[in-house]
C-alpha cells in the first residue's frame, strides 16, 4: 500500500474550486513531485495533505489512516519545508539551536547522531552553527529549514517549493542533497514545484498539475522526454 494516498480530492475556497479530483500516491522510498504553474493548486493540496480544515471531499490517506482522524503531532510528522517567505527557521536562534528546535522530544536521544548527519549533507551549516538563522543567506536558511524538518525523522518529507528564490548552483545542491538522502536512507520525499526541469530530474514519478487537476503523470525521465 502507498505511504500516502491522494484520492478524488476536491478542495474548495468558498464556491471557488482550487482542486478536482486529485489523485497522487506516494509509495516508500520514492522521490515524488507534483509540477504547476502558479495558482496551479500546489499549496491548496500540500495544506490538504497537512491535514488543514478547508471544506474538501476525497480521502487522504497517510499509513492506511485518514489524516482527519490523525493526531495533530502525527501529522507535525510529515514535515514542510517553506518557501522563502515562510521558512521555518527562528531567526534570532542560532543554526544548532535551530537544528535543536527540529528534533522531536521523541529523539533527543539520537540528537548528536542526527546533527552531524544534517552537517555532512549540509557543510555550510556546519561552518555556520553559531550564526543565527535570520543571518545567513537564502540557500542557506532553506538548508536549514530542511535540516530542521530532518531533525524530525520524517517518515515523509514535504517541501513546498524548495527551489523558489534560490540561484540554479545552490538548488542543484539542495536537490542533490535530497537525492544523496533518499539512496542512503531511503528517505520518502514528496514536493512541489515550478521549476519543472530540475525536479523532474530528481523524481522518480512526477504529476503534472493544472487548473487544479492532474494533466499527466508518469516517471521523471518519461516527462523530461515530453514536455
Ligand atoms: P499554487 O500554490 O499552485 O500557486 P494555490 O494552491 O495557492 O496555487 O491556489 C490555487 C487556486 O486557489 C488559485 O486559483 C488561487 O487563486 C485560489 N486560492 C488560493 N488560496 C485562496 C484563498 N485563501 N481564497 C480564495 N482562493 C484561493
Ligand atoms: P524575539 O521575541 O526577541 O523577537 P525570540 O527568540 O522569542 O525573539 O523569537 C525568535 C524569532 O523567531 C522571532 O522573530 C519569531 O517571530 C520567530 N519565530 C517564532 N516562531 C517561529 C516559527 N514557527 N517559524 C519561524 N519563525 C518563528
Amino acid at each position: 500500500a502507498p505511504l500516502l494516498n491522494v484520492r478524488g480530492v476536491e478542495t474548495y475556497y468558498g464556491n471557488i474550486r482550487a482542486l478536482s479530483g486529485v489523485d497522487v500516491e506516494v509509495h516508500r522510498g520514492e522521490i515524488v513531485s507534483l509540477i504547476g504553474a502558479n495558482g496551479a493548486g500546489k499549496s491548496t493540496l500540500m495544506m490538504t495533505i497537512c491535514g488543514s480544515p478547508q471544506a474538501r471531499t476525497g480521502s487522504v490517506v497517510f499509513e492506511g489512516q485518514d489524516i482527519t482522524r490523525m493526531p495533530t503531532h502525527e501529522i507535525a510528522r510529515l514535515r514542510i519545508s517553506q518557501s522563502p517567505e515562510g521558512r521555518r527557521i527562528f531567526p534570532r536562534m542560532t543554526v544548532l539551536e535551530n537544528l535543536q528546535m527540529g528534533a522531536s522530544l521523541d529523539n533527543l536521544k539520537h540528537f548528536k547522531e542526527d546533527v552531524e548527519k544534517v552537517f555532512a549533507l549540509f557543510p555550510r551549516l556546519k561552518e555556520r552553527q553559531v550564526q543565527r538563522g535570520g543571518t545567513l543567506s537564502g540557500g542557506e536558511q532553506q538548508m536549514l529549514s530542511i535540516g530542521r524538518a530532518l531533525m524530525a525523522r520524517p517518515k515523509l518529507l514535504l517541501l513546498d517549493e524548495p527551489s523558489l528564490g534560490l540561484a540554479p548552483l545552490i538548488v542543484k545542491g539542495i536537490f542533490d542533497a535530497i537525492k544523496k538522502l533518499n539512496k542512503q536512507e531511503g528517505l520518502t520525499v514528496f514536493l512541489v514545484e515550478q521549476n519543472a526541469f530540475g525536479a523532474l530530474k530528481l523524481s522518480d514519478r512526477a504529476y503534472v498539475l493544472v487548473n487544479g487537476r492532474v494533466t499527466m503523470s508518469g516517471s521523471g525521465k518519461e516527462l523530461l522526454a515530453n514536455p
